[in-house]
């Protein structure tokens, strides 16, 4: 192996060590609404959109509180995100999410063209990135969302456990 071999390996290596930590820097984000959430008895799920290093959008799941099947953590922060956009194309914005998002999420990121989405924990029950269906990594689709998956997963996988255990105990 040649020297500037290494030295390109050492910078591939550095880049991934900064774009990790800002990744856990925001999804520490979303754990802070998925906090939110519990506080409304509500799952604890949490999402930020962020643009060139700025919020653009959050939401946190408010199923309960709104009597919304569609109130998830991610379609509140990508509607939240195109309104404050102004544009239903989400161009340039990644998407941090606690939860492996459902197949209602995941189509949207796919309608709104979203070009990157980061999240935590896998989601068991309604995973749509392998977990039950794969529908983010479909190359049928003419938009195709690049995934990194495992962010900060135990954080958000304790929340969810602890609400759960809460739920069972009665409060
Ligand atoms: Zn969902």
């Amino acid at each position: 192996m040649t020297n500037q071999n290494i030295t390109n390996e050492q910078n591939a290596t550095q880049q991934n060590t900064t774009q990790q930590a800002i990744d856990e820097q925001w999804m520490a984000l979303a754990l802070q609404l998925a906090q939110k959430a519990v506080e409304l008895g509500e799952v604890p799920v949490g999402a930020v959109a962020v643009k060139d290093g700025q919020v653009v959008g959050q939401g946190y799941n408010l199923k309960e509180t709104s009597q919304d099947p569609t109130a998830h953590a991610e379609m509140i922060a990508l509607r939240n995100t195109a309104v404050n956009i102004d544009n239903w194309r989400l161009l340039g914005v990644t998407l941090y999410c606690t939860l492996e998002p459902c197949p209602m999420c995941a189509g949207a990121m796919i309608q709104a063209r979203l070009p990157r989405l980061v999240y935590g924990a896998k989601d068991t029950r309604f995973g749509a990135h392998g977990s039950i269906v794969n529908i983010l990594d479909e190359t049928r689709f003419n938009h195709r969302v690049t995934v990194t998956e495992g962010v900060l997963a135990d954080e958000a996988a304790d929340l969810l456990q602890q609400f759960f255990q809460k739920l069972r105990n009665g409060k």
